[in-house]
């Protein structure tokens, strides 16, 4: 199965770097306030560049100088399923993503929408996994690799 990662980058503003490998790459969003469980929340993900799937391990500090200097963490990590009958590929030029996350912090169904030109907007799909009430991307602050906040990766 393929992987995702969301790694948690405090550069210019903080935001949450979301990440589908397709083909060979990371397709990436930055996603300002997160994800959140709960479907009625709809998230703004900026398309951004895509990065090498070697780049989904990456936890550390960003040095001064370098583009998105700041810290880094890997937030959540695991694998997923696309939940459409068309490929990965397809669906993006489509701008109509619908995937599975078995990840640490987040698991089901998700959405990922187009609606402008770099800009998406990512949902919890309404499965059993969905919850209002939790707020992981608050109450579950630290690494999935080195059980750190994104602080004390900063200050380290
Ligand atoms: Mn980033």
């Amino acid at each position: 199965m393929p992987r995702f990662v969301i790694q948690q980058h405090a550069a210019t503003s903080m935001h949450f770097d979301f990440r589908l490998e397709v083909v060979g790459t990371f397709k990436s969003w930055a996603v300002p306030k997160g994800p959140s469980t709960d479907p009625r929340e709809k998230r703004l993900a900026m398309a951004v560049e895509d990065h090498s799937l070697s780049w989904g391990d990456f936890e550390g500090v960003i040095a001064e100088g370098e583009y998105g200097a700041g810290p880094v963490i890997v937030w959540d990590r695991g694998q997923y399923r696309n939940l459409r009958d068309e490929p990965m590929e397809e669906a993006l030029e489509r701008g109509h993503l619908s995937f599975w996350l078995e990840g640490e912090k987040l698991r089901g169904g998700w959405s990922l929408r187009r609606t402008g030109d770099r800009r998406w907007l990512l949902v919890k799909r309404r499965d059993e996994a969905a919850d209002a009430r939790r707020n992981p991307v608050s109450t579950q602050r630290e690494s999935v690799v080195s059980g750190r906040t994104i602080e004390q990766v900063r200050d380290a």
